[in-house]
């Protein structure tokens, strides 16, 4: 992996410029001054200057670390390196991709510098006899150091040589997460299909429309795009998931070689994933299946990255990945490994299915006050908007914009038809669910209110036959009870579907780490909120342990609980649809019972079926039969 150092004379900038590099790459940052023997240390506080014999082994200590480093993730050093042979001493132990970073700047304005500095001791003569043996290497980058720190980094980026990256597919995502790429100084090509009548010359217009800030190689010919590229090739896969995603890798891997990279970006299915991955490994084609959330904006902007796949892959962009990545707040990039196989599109799978819960949450609350309690759409914007103060969620944040927004007077969202599809993500979770034998009650039922939306037809007839208490107003009291009860359902929400990664992680030894997951999910994706920060602690604690099992949540609970069943009963009574807070309702109390109705199925079972049964007055996994028609 890549290792810079950032070298120089004392005072030249070399720690400063090289903790701000790290940050922006994500990389560990070392001070060379700390990698000094024993024997140096008591020298040079006696006052008496290391000669080159005492500096092998600070240099041998400093390429040790930078092998371990570049074996990993790659590091960011600041090291004096003043000679040539001190250099060459690290490149030929260390044995790594180096790039040499060389600060400089005049004696008179560094000793100016150094002798404004604060708590900074410093003696002009040591200055002048860095700059005696100093000698500037002929390769690496060579960068003057006489601007702001946050100047002297942009130009930096400018300079460093970061991979390459080809995307395929400039749909919406493909067109955001390149302007993003090359706007960190990623250099990018593009490549679209062309279908004659359809599909003509959108690379083409891509890059004309930017031409004026980028220069972004385009290509509509699959060939020459791949040619183009430095090997080993990195190329984005931004295309419709399923089928074209296959169609889009057959044509390419005629055209691949060992250790090229595919980066599949869409929602694809993880199992398609692990299909892909294991037949591009006979090939030595690296495959990342990976989830990527923000929707067109965070594309653009900074979006939530899940990479999964081979790991030697991921290093190998890793760098790209963090620069176009959203920060989480203490300036981390939202991207993080993943884990092996089809893990990545896993999680991006229940990235949306959460969604899904939420998305139908927040809209069932908002027709409830609309159309049960008779609040106006902007009474119900500024409820949400007074919610979010706290919860922080950015799909409440968009409810309640949409609440506000008009054409010619009139508010969108009522010339908005009432139907909703579900083709990809969602289902997948239930389907996953079903699978591991886990309830996944909320994002299901989400799923499930889709699919009934789909028939309005129907609905309006069956209207007619069954709503008896059409127009009735329910009673202002059950307000009080809103926020807690949506605050509860949103947390049952979140705890189903990570207690889902959790059993997949489980099942298939993936080891997911459930804090990282929800630290990459608090910017720049969909389902980012107040709450999702609260869980990147509460899941180091014991990731095993189900949500709902925390004991700060258990206390959070049971003090909305009584509020979440009050407007659930009140909706149902009213004949308000309200799935998803019915769900959540019910997988409470399922999950919190010790005794459960299923006792009576598996009698019914062992009735008609001789199914067999356990006892609760035997151990576990013995199995008995009753004659049950013999029985009084
Ligand atoms: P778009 O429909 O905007 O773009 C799809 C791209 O795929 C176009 O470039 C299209 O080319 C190309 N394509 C479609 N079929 C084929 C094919 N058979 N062969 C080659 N290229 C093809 O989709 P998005 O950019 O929105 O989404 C891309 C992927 O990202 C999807 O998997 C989507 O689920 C996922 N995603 C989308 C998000 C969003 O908010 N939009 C958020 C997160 C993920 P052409 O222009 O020639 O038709």
């Amino acid at each position: 992996m890549q290792i810079y150092i950032l070298m120089g004379v004392s005072g030249v900038g070399k720690t400063s410029l090289g903790i701000a590099l790290a940050s922006r790459l994500n990389l560990p940052f070392y001070d060379g001054d700390d990698f000094h023997t024993k024997e140096n240390i008591l020298k040079m506080k006696s006052g008496i200057p290391l000669n080159d014999e005492d500096r092998k082994g600070w240099l041998k200590n400093i390429a040790n670390k930078i092998r371990e480093d570049s074996q990993r993730k790659g590091g960011v050093f600041a090291c004096s390196a003043l000679k040539e042979k001190y250099r060459k001493f690290i490149q030929d132990l260390a044995q790594a991709n180096i790039e040499w970073i060389y600060l400089y700047e005049t004696f008179e304005l560094i000793e100016e510098r150094m002798r404004t500095r604060k708590n900074h001791f410093f003696k002009p003569e040591m200055l002048r006899s860095q700059f005696d043996i100093l000698e500037p290497p002929e390769y690496g980058i060579h960068l003057k150091v006489n601007a702001s720190l946050e100047q002297t980094l942009m130009d930096l980026m400018e300079k460093i040589d970061k991979p390459e990256m080809g995307i395929i597919g400039l749909g919406v995502m493909g067109k955001s997460l390149a302007l993003n790429m090359a706007e960190n100084g990623v250099r990018v090509s593009v490549f679209n299909r062309e279908i004659a009548g359809e599909e003509e010359g959108i690379a083409r217009d891509f890059y004309e429309e930017h031409s004026s800030n980028y220069d972004f190689p385009w290509f509509n010919d699959l060939q020459a795009f791949v040619e183009n590229l430095p090997k080993p090739r990195n190329i984005l896969l931004m295309v419709k998931a399923g089928k074209a995603v296959d169609s889009v890798i057959n044509e390419l891997v005629p055209l691949l070689e060992e250790d090229d990279l595919l980066i599949d970006a869409g929602n694809s299915h993880y199992m398609d994933t692990e299909r892909r991955i294991r037949e591009l490994r006979k090939k030595k084609v690296l495959y990342l299946g990976t989830g990527i959330s923000g929707g067109e904006e965070g594309a653009r902007k900074g979006p939530s990255i899940m990479p999964g796949g081979s790991r030697k892959a991921y290093q190998r962009v890793e760098i790209i990945l963090n620069l176009i990545a959203a920060r989480d707040k203490d300036g981390r990039p939202c991207c993080s490994y993943i884990g092996p196989e089809g893990s990545g599109h896993f999680v991006k799978m229940l990235h949306n299915g959460i969604e899904y819960g939420e998305m139908q949450l927040i809209s069932e609350f908002y027709h409830f006050m609309r159309f049960y309690l008779k609040l106006s759409p902007a009474e119900i914007s500024d409820i949400f908007i007074k919610w979010n103060k706290e919860l922080k969620s950015y799909l409440l944040e968009i409810s309640g914009e949409i609440l506000q927004k008009k054409e010619s007077g009139e508010l969108i969202l009522d010339m908005i038809l009432d139907v909703a599809g579900q083709k990809g993500t969602g289902g997948w979770s239930t389907q996953a669910a079903l699978e591991l034998g886990i309830s996944l009650d909320t994002i299901t039922a989400a799923v499930m209110a889709r699919n009934i939306s789909a028939n309005k037809e129907r609905r309006g007839i069956a209207e007619k036959n069954y709503k008896v208490k059409k127009g009735i107003k329910a009673d202002d009291s059950v307000k009080e009870y809103l926020f807690d009860a949506f605050k509860a359902a949103q947390i049952i929400n979140h705890a189903t579907g990570f207690d889902l990664l959790h059993h997949a992680s489980m099942e298939y030894k993936w080891n997911l780490n459930l804090s990282e997951i929800a630290r990459i999910w608090t910017n720049g994706c969909i389902i980012r909120s107040s709450f999702m920060e609260r869980l990147v602690e509460i899941l180091k604690g014991n990731p095993a342990d189900h949500i709902l099992m925390n004991p700060e949540i258990i206390k959070e609970i049971k003090s909305h609980k009584e509020s979440l069943s009050e407007v659930v009963s009140k909706a149902i009574i009213m004949d308000c649809p309200m799935p998803v807070s019915s769900a959540a309702v019910n997988y409470l109390n399922n999950f919190s019972s010790a005794q459960s109705s299923a006792n009576m199925i598996q009698a019914q079972r062992d009735y008609f079926g001789a199914h067999t049964y356990e006892r609760t007055d035997r151990p576990r996994g013995e199995f008995y039969h009753s004659l049950w028609k013999n029985t009084n």
